[in-house]
C-alpha cells in the first residue's frame, strides 16, 4: 500500500539562544515556518502561524482545488493572527515569520508559501526547490542586477521581501503537483539552505535509506557549518513498496516514523498516474507574479564557501539597517536621494550600504544637487525614505531649491515637518 513517511527536526544551531523555527507534522498538513522579531516575538509569529494551518489536518475536500484553495486561505489567515498580535502588542511589533505549508490529499500535494523557507521535491535523483524564495537577492537575480553565484554568497541574502505578519495583506504562492512513488518532499528554513549545498541536501537524502536518520545528517550538516541559524527540516516521502525498489522502501517500513495512509481515493486515480508523469506537468503556481516558463526550478548555486562567515556580516548590516533587528526588506520601499547630481526617486534600500546595486531609479527628477542649498545635501545623500511613491514625489516637491541672492541657510522654505532625513533604520514606511 502506497503511504508517507513524514518525519521532521528543529535544531537551534550554534549561534542562537532560542529556536524561533516552528515546526508542523500532522496527518496530512506540514510546514516550517522561520520567524523574526526578537525577544520571543519570533517564537511567537512561527508558532501562531501554523495554527490556521493545524485546523486543516485531517479534512477532506474532494475537489483539489478547493482543497488548495483552503490551504492558500489558511496561510492568508496566519497572516491576519501575526499581524493583529503585532499591532496589538507592543512587544511584538515587526514580528513577522516565513511559512512554507503542505496540505495532502491521496497524493495530490497543495503548497502555499511566503518568505524564504523551501519546499523541495527530488524526484528520480533530481532535485528540485519547488517554492522561489522571496528574498532581496532573488530580486535581484530576477531584475538580472546579479548572478545566482553572486547570490549565494551576497551579505544581504538573508533578507525577505515577503513575510507573514508584517502587513495586512500578504501574496501567497500556491502550487500542486500529484506525488509518485519515491518522491521525497523536504520542507526546511535557510538555516539549512543557507549553509548546507542543494548538492548535499539531495546526497543525503538520495543515500538514507531511514528519514529520521536523514533529517538528523541534515542537521549536523548544517550545524558543521556553523549553525548559524535555526535548522528546520521536515521530510516526506512517499513510499510505495510494490514500486520497482529503492532501498529506503524497505527500512522505513522497519522504522516506523510516522506514517499515513493515502486514502482509497488516490486508487480510484491510479489510472491517470502514467499521463501525469512529467515531473511537473501538473504544478501550477497560483501567485499574481507567476512567470511562463518557471515551472522548472533552476537549480540553486552550488557549493558556498565562507557562506556563514558572510550570514554574520549581513546580520551586521542588517542589524543597523532594520528596525528591531529583524531582517525585512519590503520591496516597496522608496526613498529619494542622489543619483550622481541628479535628485531621483529610488526603491529598495540605500545601495551606499555596500558595494550591491540594492535600489533601483524608478523615477527620475530635473532637480541637480547645485539647485539645492549645500545644507541640504547630507540629507539627499542618505536618502531620505518614503512610505511610497507618492509620499517620495511629495518629498521631491518639499525639497528647497537654492536661492542664488540668499544665504545657504534652512529657512527658506525648506521641508522642516521632519528630522527624518536619511533615515533608513525602519521599515515602519511599508507597513503605514
Ligand atoms: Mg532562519
Amino acid at each position: 500500500m502506497r503511504r508517507i513517511v513524514a518525519t521532521g527536526a528543529s535544531d537551534v544551531g550554534r549561534v542562537r539562544k532560542g529556536n524561533e523555527d516552528a515546526l508542523l507534522l500532522r496527518d496530512s498538513v506540514f510546514a516550517v515556518a522561520d520567524g523574526m522579531g526578537g525577544h520571543l516575538a519570533g517564537e511567537v509569529a512561527s508558532s501562531a502561524a501554523l495554527e490556521p494551518i493545524k485546523q486543516l489536518d485531517g479534512q477532506v475536500f474532494g475537489d483539489p482545488q478547493a482543497a488548495g484553495t483552503a490551504l492558500r486561505d489558511a496561510v492568508v489567515a496566519a497572516n491576519a493572527t501575526v499581524s493583529k498580535m503585532a499591532e496589538d502588542n507592543p512587544s511584538y511589533r515587526g514580528m513577522g515569520t516565513t511559512l512554507t505549508a503542505v496540505m495532502l490529499e491521496g497524493r495530490r500535494m497543495h503548497v502555499a508559501h511566503v518568505g524564504d523557507s523551501r519546499a523541495y521535491l527530488l524526484r528520480d535523483g533530481q532535485f528540485s526547490q519547488l517554492t522561489d524564495d522571496h528574498t532581496l537577492v532573488q530580486h535581484l537575480i530576477d531584475e538580472g542586477q546579479i548572478t545566482p553565484e553572486e547570490a549565494a554568497t551576497h551579505p544581504q541574502r538573508s533578507i525577505i521581501t515577503r513575510a507573514i505578519g508584517v502587513s495586512p495583506e500578504v501574496e501567497v504562492d500556491a502550487m500542486s503537483l500529484d506525488l509518485d512513488p519515491g518522491d521525497q518532499v523536504l520542507l526546511c528554513s535557510d538555516g539549512l539552505t543557507g549553509v548546507v549545498s542543494d548538492d548535499d541536501i539531495a546526497g543525503i537524502l538520495e543515500s538514507e535509506a531511514n528519514p529520521d536518520t536523514a533529517i538528523q545528517r541534515l542537521i549536523e550538516h548544517a550545524n558543521a557549518a556553523g549553525g548559524p541559524d535555526n535548522i528546520t527540516a521536515l521530510l516526506l516521502r512517499y513510499e510505495d513498496p510494490n514500486a520497482p525498489s529503492r532501498p529506503r522502501a524497505r527500512a522505513a517500513d522497519t522504522d516506523e516514523p510516522r506514517t499515513i495512509a493515502i486514502s482509497s481515493r488516490d486508487e480510484h486515480d491510479s489510472g491517470d498516474w502514467a499521463g501525469r508523469l512529467g515531473a511537473y506537468g501538473s504544478m501550477r503556481t497560483a501567485s499574481p507574479t507567476d512567470r511562463p516558463g518557471d515551472e522548472q526550478p533552476s537549480p540553486q548555486a552550488g557549493r558556498i564557501l565562507g557562506r556563514a562567515v558572510a550570514i554574520v556580516i549581513g546580520i551586521l548590516i542588517i542589524g543597523g539597517l532594520v528596525f528591531g533587528g529583524g531582517r525585512f526588506l519590503l520591496s516597496r520601499s522608496y526613498f529619494v536621494g542622489l543619483d550622481d547630481t541628479e535628485v531621483a526617486i529610488y526603491q529598495g534600500v540605500d545601495a551606499s550600504l555596500g558595494p550591491f546595486n540594492l535600489a533601483r531609479v524608478v523615477e527620475r527628477t530635473d532637480l541637480l544637487l547645485d539647485d539645492i542649498p549645500v545644507w541640504y545635501h547630507p540629507a539627499l545623500e542618505a536618502g531620505r525614505t518614503a512610505a511610497d511613491l507618492t509620499d517620495a514625489r511629495r518629498i521631491v516637491s518639499t525639497i528647497p531649491l537654492r536661492d542664488e541672492d540668499a544665504d545657504d541657510s534652512p529657512t527658506d522654505g525648506a521641508d522642516q515637518d521632519t528630522n527624518d532625513g536619511g533615515d533608513q533604520d525602519t521599515n515602519d514606511g511599508d507597513r503605514a
